[in-house]
């Protein structure tokens, strides 16, 4: 829930007076520091809820509002969007940095994308998912903009969405190098951004114009 008077970064909760906050976890990797500035700041603000997010993020949940910018303060972190218009986050899978069974670099892409497009405002919430193979564990069917690690280079799909009325995403791009993926997430954005109402996410567009009219303006 939005409040106009909210502080910086707080999504005002269903009581209508706490807030939650959402600190910007790029691709869900922490360090010690994160976690202890975390931990730091739920003792001594005597935080209520501390929840990790299907945004593979950590919300901090049941905040007072004189409480939020001296939070923010000691955190020493960016804010993660959560409520607004714009791209919310990339999650990713751990990819051949860990995984035995990745054929890509999910970790590093998934980073990549996060620098360069969360935040982005747009007509609607953007998710992307970058999976390192097939298995898909970063959920990329589902999500806005998916990309899925292949022998012969990146899969690209769009138009996916996990909610009360899932859609499976279209298959826009296949063997795209990292460089070539990333023009092309972006191209994309661009033609959703254009081409969509405001509030509707991209999964409404491509059931009413079809993969095809996306291929022939962005490929
Ligand atoms: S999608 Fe593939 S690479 Fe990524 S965690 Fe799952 S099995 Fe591993």
């Amino acid at each position: 829930m939005q409040d106009k008077g909210a502080p910086t970064g707080a999504i005002l909760q269903r009581d209508k007076k706490t807030y939650a906050i959402v600190p910007r976890t790029p691709v869900g990797l922490v360090t010690p520091d994160v976690l202890e500035a975390l931990a730091r700041v739920g003792r001594k603000f005597e935080i209520p809820i501390m929840k990790i997010t299907s945004g593979q993020r950590i919300a901090l949940v049941g905040l007072e509002k004189d409480q939020v910018d001296e939070v923010w303060a000691d955190l020493k972190m960016d804010v993660g969007p959560a409520v607004g218009l714009c791209v919310h986050y990339i999650q990713a899978c751990p990819g051949t940095e860990v995984c035995k069974f990745g054929l890509r670099d999910s970790l590093g892409f998934g980073l990549e994308l996060e620098e360069l497009f969360v935040g982005k405002a747009l007509p609607a919430k953007m998710k992307v998912g970058v999976s390192g193979c097939t298995m898909c564990c970063a959920e990329s069917y589902v999500r806005d903009i998916g990309l899925i690690g292949k022998r012969k280079g990146w899969t690209m799909v769009v138009g996916g969405n996990a909610s009360g009325r899932p859609r499976i995403a279209d298959v826009l791009a296949e063997e795209l190098t990292r460089a070539e993926a990333t023009e092309l997430v972006g191209r994309f954005i661009e033609y959703y951004r254009e081409n969509s109402n405001k509030r509707s996410r991209s999964s409404m567009l491509l059931k009413k114009v079809g993969i095809d009219a996306v291929k022939s303006a962005i490929l």
